[in-house]
């Protein structure tokens, strides 16, 4: 950045500030992670100058032969990187995959059964006041209040009550892994087709630790950001020719217009860090450190939601250990540099704006090089600041603690 400091001052330290926060607080927002400058470089690139209106060939502007390649070496590592036949690389963000793929397979008014936003999964699963339960009718299942894990006999018996034309799996905060087969099965008995949104687990199934939802679903959709470790965007993919044409017109021109070329070649390099050998013990340690996590918490005697994780984060019960709230326990722990989100937990008695829960994700931190033993740290650290909400002492040792920590394992940005 050698001129932004003399044309914009202002934004030009806004920046500063934040690097120096990501650098300084502990980041266990499950859904962030840290790109590499490889990908960094090419989002700053000079493709953001390109219009491509169209795809690879058939392009509404001249010039864009390099832009061609750029999107082509997406799509073919995109592919390898799931073992699928059709891609497409343009969605700006995860909701406009989900909203592409719905508008390749669905009529509005259509019915579509997805987890409920308060036992995990997401906005534009149905949502009312997502554009999802606008223009769509959304049903929704969620999870046991005994495992508090996903009862598919529950989602089969509601499904064949509802009868929708999508049953959507996938969610934005459910610690376990989701069995794609199974909801194939429910789909497949109810005449509806089946759209897994992998957005969180994209890391963990390319790196071959989750099922591989492009095996069993119609159709896939995904963010770029979060496990995958990419820039902000979404993708959607599927094994179906038909309807990836669907997809590809309902993209473009249907709900989008000039794709972020220069978002798309950092999504390229994305995938190839993905392919490497690498990434996969990346997303083992990702693993590893969420498990080290959960376990320290329920030594601490404290309920970690379905009593564990399979994958990168876990919910953690605040309220019933701690007396705090959600909200509450996300602005202290902001307070000692360390970074979460409030999340309901199933059957909350709270509302959503408060919350009895927090939602710890280990791939941010895993990035940076925190392994197991910094788990256990982080969770007694965590635990010393939820149960001495009003001991400035405390609560400024382990700031410091935190900044240590950090310290150890510096960003290379
Ligand atoms: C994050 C997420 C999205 C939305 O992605 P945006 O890029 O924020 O639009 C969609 N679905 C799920 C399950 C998510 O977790």
């Amino acid at each position: 950045m050698d001129q932004l400091q003399f044309v914009d001052k202002e934004i030009f330290e806004a920046i500063q500030k934040e690097t120096n926060r990501q650098q300084t607080h502990l980041e266990l927002i499950a859904s962030e992670n840290f790109v590499s400058k490889a990908v960094l470089e090419a989002q700053g690139s000079v493709l953001t100058n390109k219009y491509a209106e169209g795809y690879s060939g058939k392009r509404y502007y001249g010039g864009c032969e390099y832009i061609d390649e750029v999107e082509n070496l997406a799509k073919e590592r995109l592919k390898k990187l799931f073992n699928v036949n059709y891609v497409n690389v343009q969605p700006h963000s995860g909701s406009q995959a989900n909203m592409g793929a719905y508008r390749a397979l669905l009529n509005s008014g259509d019915k579509i059964l997805g987890m409920a936003l308060d036992h995990g999964g997401h906005l534009t699963h149905g949502y009312k006041l997502s554009f999802s339960g606008q223009d769509y009718q959304g049903y929704f299942y969620g999870v046991s209040s005994v495992s508090e894990t996903i009862d598919y006999d529950e989602v089969e018996r509601i499904a064949l009550e509802v009868k929708p034309r999508l049953i959507v799996a996938g969610a934005s905060a459910y610690p376990r892994k989701i069995d794609f087969k199974r909801f194939r099965e429910i789909a497949d008995k109810v005449g509806a087709y089946l759209m897994v949104d992998m957005a969180h687990i994209a890391g963990l199934v390319a790196a071959g630790l989750h099922q591989n939802p492009c095996d069993y679903a119609h159709i896939v959709t995904s963010t770029t950001h979060k496990t995958l470790r990419g820039p902000r965007g979404g993708i959607i993919l599927t094994n179906d020719e038909e309807i990836a044409k669907k997809v590809d017109k309902n993209v473009f021109p249907g709900i989008q217009g000039g794709p972020l070329m220069h978002v798309i070649c950092a999504k390229a390099v994305a995938f190839k860090e993905a392919l490497n050998e690498d990434f996969v013990e990346y997303q083992k340690q990702v693993v590893k450190n969420a498990k080290v996590l959960a376990d320290s918490f329920i030594k601490l005697g404290y309920h970690v939601i379905s009593g564990g994780t399979d994958n990168h984060l876990l919910l953690l019960d605040v309220k019933s250990k701690t007396g705090l709230n959600g909200r509450d326990s996300e602005n202290l722990l902001g307070r000692v540099n360390i970074t979460v989100n409030k999340n309901t937990i199933p059957n909350d008695s709270e509302k959503p704006f408060l919350a009895s829960g927090i939602r710890l994700g280990t791939p941010a931190l895993t990035t940076r090089g925190f392994k197991e033993d910094d788990m256990k740290e982080i969770a007694k650290l965590i635990d010393l600041t939820l149960s001495n909400p009003n001991d400035e002492e405390i609560l400024e040792k382990v700031k410091q603690d935190v900044i240590s920590l950090c310290n150890k394992y510096p960003l290379n940005y």
